[in-house]
C-alpha cells in the first residue's frame, strides 16, 4: 500500500524557503523529515500539525531547520495536515470540511483519506522505533501551556517538563495519536497555548530545542518537582440540537450564549458561582437538554459542574477549566471546555 507521507532527509536550510508558509509549500502534503543526530543509535519522534490551524509546532521545526543545527539523537518529524494548514489564509482550518478530525482517527476506521493518513503515521512510528513521541498542538482559545498523557510516571513527567509545568492525565479514548503511540513508547501531547498567542510559539520553540538537543529526555530535572498534575478532566459537550453564539449578553434565538471573554477562565481557579453564560430567555431548560458531561466511571456530573438560575449558567464549585474555545464550530464538533476540581482531582457524584 502506498504511504500517504512524503519522505525527506536532512533538508538544507536554504532548501526550505524563507517563511513557514514557504516551508509548507515546499512540503506540499503530509511529510516525514528525518534528521540525523550526533548519536545515530537512538531516535525520537516529533509529530505536529495534526490540526491545520495550530502552527506553533511547525514554526518551531522550521526555526530549527533554518538554524542548521544537528540534533543530539535522530529525530523523525511528522508534519501531518499540511493541506489544511495551507487552505485559505494559512493556519485557519483545523481540518478541510467535510474530512474527519485527524486526531480522532487513530483508532480507525482507516478506509478514508484521514484514516489512511492516521494509519501511515502510526506505521511510520513503528518503523523508526522512537524512544519517545511528542505531539505538538495549540489550543483554539487563548490560554497557558500544558501537556496531556494517558498516564503519569517519571518518564512522562520528565518529557513534560522539557515544555511546560502542567500535566493532564486523561482516561478519555477519543482516537488521539497518544492513545495508540503510547503502546510503542512514552508519548506526551503538548498544548503550547493559544494558536494566535506569540508566547505559545516561544514555548514551542524552547521545548523543541530542549527535546532535540537533550542527551537524556527522561532525566529527572529539578523542574519536575513543581509539576502540576490534573487528573481525568471531564468534557462539557453540547447536545446535537443545541445552538450556540458568543455575545456580551443573552441572545434570543440561540439555546446558549457565551461571553467572548469566557476563554479568560482557561486555567487558574474559576470560583464557585462564576457566570459562564446564558440560556435562552424563553423557557429555562434542564441542563441535560443542552449539555452532557460524564466522568471516567460514566456518571453524569453536569450538576457538579454548573447550575442555572434565571437564565444564567453558573459554576457549581471551585474548578480548574481549560481548553475553553471561542470558536463555535470547535465547541460543537469537539467540546466547550474541560474541567477538574480545584485540587486537580476528577469530578464525581
Ligand atoms: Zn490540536
Amino acid at each position: 500500500m502506498k504511504c500517504t507521507l512524503k519522505n525527506l532527509l536532512d533538508p538544507h536550510p536554504d532548501q526550505i524557503g524563507e517563511t513557514v508558509t514557504d516551508f509548507l509549500r515546499y512540503l506540499g502534503g503530509p511529510s516525514i523529515i528525518f534528521l540525523t543526530g550526533n548519536d545515530i543509535s537512538r531516535t525520537r519522534a516529533f509529530v505536529t500539525l495534526l490540526h491545520g490551524n495550530e502552527p506553533s509546532g511547525v514554526k518551531a521545526l522550521f526555526r530549527w531547520l533554518k538554524s542548521g543545527r544537528r540534533p543530539q539523537v535522530n529525530i523523525v518529524c511528522i508534519i501531518a495536515s499540511v493541506e489544511a494548514a495551507m487552505f485559505g489564509p494559512a493556519f485557519s482550518h483545523r481540518v478541510i470540511d467535510p474530512m474527519r478530525d485527524l486526531n480522532r482517527c487513530f483508532n480507525g476506521p482507516f478506509d478514508d483519506e484521514q484514516g489512511e493518513l492516521a494509519r501511515d503515521i502510526v506505521s511510520t512510528l513503528q518503523r523508526y522505533q522512537p524512544e519517545s513521541v511528542i505531539d505538538m498542538h495549540n489550543t483554539s482559545g487563548s490560554g497557558p501551556s500544558f501537556a496531556v498523557a494517558t498516564f503519569s510516571d517519571q518518564k512522562h513527567e520528565a518529557l513534560t517538563t522539557l515544555f511546560t509545568q502542567r500535566l493532564i492525565i486523561t482516561h478519555l479514548k477519543l482516537g488521539a495519536l497518544m492513545e495508540i503511540s503510547e503502546h510503542l513508547c512514552p508519548t506526551v501531547t503538548i498544548e503550547c497555548g493559544g494558536r494566535l498567542d506569540n508566547e505559545a510559539d516561544e514555548i514551542g520553540w524552547d521545548g523543541l530545542s530542549n527535546y532535540f538537543s537533550s542527551e537524556n529526555v527522561f532525566a529527572v530535572r529539578s523542574a519536575d518537582w513543581g509539576l502540576e498534575l490534573l487528573h481525568n478532566p471531564v468534557r462539557l459537550e453540547l447536545n446535537e440540537n443545541c445552538s450556540l453564539c458568543y455575545s456580551d449578553q443573552a441572545s434570543s434565538g440561540y439555546n446558549l450564549t457565551l461571553p467572548p471573554t469566557v476563554e479568560h477562565l482557561n486555567f487558574g481557579v474559576t470560583r464557585k458561582n462564576t457566570l459562564l453564560g446564558w440560556v435562552n430567555n424563553g423557557v429555562v431548560p434542564e441542563l441535560s437538554n443542552i449539555f452532557s458531561c460524564r466522568n471516567s466511571v460514566d456518571e453524569s456530573v453536569l450538576n457538579e459542574l454548573i447550575y442555572i438560575v434565571g437564565n444564567e449558567i453558573l459554576v457549581r464549585q471551585d474548578l480548574k477549566l481549560f481548553m475553553i474555545t471561542c470558536d463555535p464550530l470547535i465547541a460543537k464538533m469537539d467540546c466547550l471546555l474541560y474541567a477538574v476540581k480545584s485540587d486537580g482531582s476528577e469530578l464525581s457524584l
